[in-house]
Order: C-alpha cells, then structure tokens, then sequence
C-alpha cells in the first residue's frame, strides 16, 4: 500500500467505530454541554499556539471526532494532552464552544479509563515521591554542594500524599486501559 493510500485508510471512519452516545456523554458533564454547536469553522484551530507548532494537534478535528462519537480514537489519544489550556480557541470561537472546557472533559473522560500519557504518571509520581514535578537530580544536588550554593527547599510529599489519597487521582493514576 502506498503511504497516501495507508493515510486514506487510516482517516476512514468505520460504523463499528461509532459510539452513538457518546457526544451526549460529552454534553451532559459540565464544560461539555455546547460540544454539538460547533459548526466546523476551524477557527480554534488557526488561531490554537500549540496546533502553529504541532500538525498533529487540531482542536476543530478534536471536537468533530467527539461529535461524530469516536470515542475510543479520541481518548486514546495522546494529542489531547498537548492543550496548553489557554483559552483562546473559547475566547474566538463563534458558536460560544468552549473548547477549552470540551478538551478538558475529553481529557477527564481518558483519565478515567485509563489513557494518561506516560510523561504525566511520571510527573505526578515525582510529586509523590518529592513534592515537585520534577525530581532533582542527586549529581545537581552534590554541585550545588560544592559550589557553596544553599541547599533547595523541600517539598511535602507526605502531606501532598494524603490530600491526594482521599480524591480519586491516586486511583486514576493506576489505572490501567480497559
Ligand atoms: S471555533 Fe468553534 S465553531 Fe469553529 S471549529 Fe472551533 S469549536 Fe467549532
Ligand atoms: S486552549 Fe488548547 S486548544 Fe484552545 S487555543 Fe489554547 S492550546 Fe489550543
């Protein structure tokens, strides 16, 4: 197959595919609720900061796929975690979207069936692990030693732990794709 005949393939949307539910799963949690007046204008796109750098990330074909109920194709996917959250596709839209808010449900609606992406496991166990999404590296720490700078301040982990055992993240963070 030829790579323009394998990119065809790869666009066509199959009817087992379709989740007839699914733009009403959508519109019914809050930030959801104006998914179906999108038109396709493709002015969230445009003027989208990350879409400018990343041909992948097209918020209009994001909130299509949700419409048209391709659910498994746009929670599996990992260009949904690119929103930088912004605002300003919801601030341009014409139909009053709230794109933003759509691609935040979208992306609550992976969490929970377990399509996170693993940089973001990552981050959140150095947060549990530290108390920073970052974990310092212990050669850094030793330099910062040796050159007489003070030492970084601690985080929290502990306490960070215990907030975050009593909401749902800790389980969402282990769960696995059903
Ligand atoms: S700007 Fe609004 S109406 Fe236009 S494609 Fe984006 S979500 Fe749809
Ligand atoms: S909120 Fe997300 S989709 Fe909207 S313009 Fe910003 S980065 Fe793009």
């Amino acid at each position: 197959m030829t790579e323009a005949a394998a990119t065809k393939e790869e666009g066509r949307v199959r009817a087992s595919e379709i989740s007839r539910g699914f733009k009403y799963e959508v519109s019914k949690v809050h930030g959801g609720e104006k998914l179906l007046k999108c038109f396709q204008c493709g002015t969230c796109t445009s003027d989208c900061p990350i879409a400018r750098f990343s041909d992948a990330y097209r918020p209009r074909q994001i909130i299509r796929m949700a419409q048209i109920g391709l659910k498994e194709k746009v929670l599996s996917s990992d260009t949904l975690w690119l929103c930088a959250s912004c605002f300003t596709c919801t601030d341009r839209c014409p139909q009053d979207v709230e794109v933003a808010n759509v691609i935040r449900v979208l992306r609550n609606l992976a969490a929970q069936q377990g399509y996170i992406p693993r940089v973001f496991k990552e981050l959140s166990s150095a947060i549990l692990e530290t108390g920073y999404a970052y974990k310092i590296p212990d050669l850094r720490i030793k330099k910062r030693e040796e050159q007489g700078l003070p030492s970084l301040p601690k985080g929290d982990p502990e306490s960070l732990g215990k907030t975050l055992q009593k909401t749902f993240f800790l389980r969402l963070m282990e769960k696995k794709v059903e």
